[in-house]
């Protein structure tokens, strides 16, 4: 008989994915998961409608986010997702407030910068791909399409709105200790998501930076990702063990934005297995953690 298996990062129109949050859940189901956590980007909008529809697809739901930190030696940004969130407190709602302030402040610059290579694009324009309030680039590159600047998002990425391209903007980022000690403040489960993403992870420092990040608070790692080689995933795992972190996994499913990525299988090969879940409830039971 075939395992069962669970996607533990998923985006929806709440972020930058293209299913409404409901969606996600009913392909989830469709695809015979055993549980699902949606994961948008610095917020947690889909959360209420996805649990709803996971009450009636009888499919287990994680309540999860995925918000960016600094990733100082790479001049760069790393990703982090927090599962088992519940209403979000007074303090989460001020700290994604701040992000969509930065992405907000951060996406205008782009827009000038774009405006000055003669694409003018109009804030409203971005707001209207984006189902929610964590706007960012997938939008700003789905309004320069349709204003016919470029032929798809990969070029608006690679042209203008990518890093090095000619309209990028840095956004500002909170320190590694803040993100992940606000998602643990919120009695997350804390992990870093797929490490490996960047090519330039070296086994040194993916080692160093989980022995720093276990000190504020991280208790594992999305060793399953649709982006991981499988000598990647086995870096992860022997890491994970080294330091006794606990191990997830997920598609990064963002519907049609990321075209070739499905639900639960990645592009064709990823497994996610119910156990790692299991596994996670144990530690959460063990603190005396909600489940
Ligand atoms: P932002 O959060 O506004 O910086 O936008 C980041 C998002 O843009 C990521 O989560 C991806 O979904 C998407 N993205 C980043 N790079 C690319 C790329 N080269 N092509 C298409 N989408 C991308
Ligand atoms: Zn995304
Ligand atoms: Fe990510
Ligand atoms: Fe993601």
């Amino acid at each position: 008989m075939a395992g069962r298996y669970i996607d533990l990062h998923t985006h929806s129109t709440a972020s930058d994915g293209t299913d409404t949050p409901a969606a996600v859940v009913g392909a989830a189901a469709k695809a015979g998961l055993a549980a699902l956590a949606l994961t948008d980007h610095d917020t947690v909008d889909g959360l209420d409608e996805a649990g709803e529809e996971a009450d009636k697809a009888g499919l287990r739901f994680i309540r999860g986010i995925e918000i960016a930190v600094r990733d100082e030696a790479a001049e760069d940004e790393l990703h982090i997702v927090g599962l088992w969130l519940r209403q979000p407190s007074a303090a989460l709602r001020a700290y994604l407030a701040g992000l969509w302030e930065k992405r907000r402040e951060r996406n205008m610059a782009m827009l000038q910068a774009l405006a000055l290579l003669g694409m003018p694009v109009a804030y409203d324009d971005i707001r209207a791909h984006a189902g929610g309030r964590a706007v960012g680039r997938p939008h700003i590159a789905k309004a320069m399409q349709e204003k016919g600047y470029v032929a798809d998002v990969k070029e608006a990425f690679e042209r203008y709105i990518g890093q090095g391209g000619a309209a990028f903007v840095a956004r500002e980022l909170d320190m590694p200790a803040d993100g992940i000690g606000m998602l643990r403040e919120e009695g997350a489960t804390v992990l870093l998501a797929h490490p490996c993403l960047k090519t330039d992870m070296s086994r040194q420092r993916l080692d160093a930076l989980l022995q720093e990040y276990k000190t504020y608070g991280l208790s594992g790692i999305e060793a399953y990702h649709s982006a991981h080689a499988p000598e990647q995933v086995r870096m992860c795992v022997e890491l994970a063990a080294k330091h006794g972190l606990l191990l997830s996994g997920g598609s990064d499913y963002h519907g049609n934005n990321k075209p070739g990525i499905h639900l639960g299988v990645g592009k064709g090969k990823l497994r996610v297995p119910y156990l790692l879940l299991e596994k996670m409830i144990a530690r959460r039971q063990q603190k005396g953690l909600w489940v």
